[in-house]
């Protein structure tokens, strides 16, 4: 559909049920719209940024810094730390399936993962759409940080035994594509493991529309425990599907929860510095899914 006032919006359809399947809006944030599948209960966003005009918005460096909540260096080394923390927790739960190897990050970041993976022995690397960031995760990484998208990605088949897609998966335009692109590069009996927002999630349902996973225009899909296992079906036997979590400063936490932009102002940042001295693990309304190649 073209709508001549915004050229860069589209709508959308359920990549599990097809162009035929009608959808229900549950949340309107205009111009954006949160609808559910009414034949499998996926929710998506529709109309959505076209992936074209969205691809340009995360090669911005604004765009990362404000998604990185603290300003001063030790408020960065104390997300960092956290960020590495949850990730040897959640490869802990990957363990009992794969548990060393030739290890990928889809989405990599500045490279936490990697930090994480290389501490319990793994080979590691990661992929980013980000110059920005890939720029920055290369002067540790060196070429084991590639920029790109994993569907046009250069590496040999069938040469990782772990995939990760940790708050990767909500962004991607085209899952079963991607799901495709990641089945191939997995060796025989790979594992790939997806951390995504979950709609169904004790939080999403106390939060409603206030959700902090409604981050739009740049969270596309929001994945349940039932769609996941669906969409992961056709090239992948699902191993199980659990909560995810993730370790985080006490004033990361207030400051999502009060839904607080960067500036928060004198008194709260006062608040909110001393919070970051404190950090737990939390439930955070996502879930972790592991599964196998087929
Ligand atoms: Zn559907």
């Amino acid at each position: 559909m073209t709508n001549t006032a915004s050229p860069s919006l589209e709508t959308a359809t359920c990549p599990i049920c097809g162009p035929f399947a009608s959808a229900v809006t549950r949340y309107e944030f205009t111009p954006y719209n949160v609808v559910e599948c009414s034949s499998c209960g996926l929710n998506y966003l529709s109309p959505r940024m076209t992936q074209e005009a969205i691809l340009e918005l995360y090669k911005n460096e604004a765009y990362y810094n404000s998604n990185i909540s603290g300003q001063g260096y030790d408020e960065y080394m104390e997300i960092s730390e956290n960020w590495v923390k949850t990730f040897i927790l959640r490869l802990k739960q990957i363990a009992p399936y794969k548990s060393a190897g030739k290890a990928l990050d889809i989405g990599c970041g500045p490279g936490y993962f990697l930090t994480a993976a290389q501490k319990l022995g793994f080979d590691v690397h990661g992929l980013d759409p980000s110059d920005y960031i890939v720029e920055k995760a290369q002067k540790t990484w060196g070429d084991r940080v590639k920029l790109g998208l994993i569907e046009s990605a250069d590496y040999a088949p069938e040469s990782f035994d772990l995939i990760v897609a940790f708050d990767t998966f909500e962004h991607i335009y085209d899952p079963k594509k991607f799901l495709h692109a990641i089945h191939g590069f997995l060796k025989p009996g790979g594992v790939l493991a997806i951390t995504t927002p979950d709609p169904t999630s004790t939080l999403s349902k106390v939060s409603g529309r206030n959700w902090v996973s409604y981050k739009l225009p740049e969270h596309v899909f929001y994945w349940s425990p039932e769609t996941i296992r669906r969409i992961l079906a056709d090239d992948f036997e699902v191993l199980e599907v659990r909560k995810a979590g993730q370790y985080a400063t006490l004033g990361f936490l207030f400051r999502r929860v009060f839904r607080l932009g960067n500036e928060p102002g004198a008194l709260l940042s006062g608040i909110i510095n001393f919070l970051n001295k404190f950090s737990i693990y939390s439930d955070n309304g996502s879930l972790t899914a592991i599964a196998r190649k087929k």
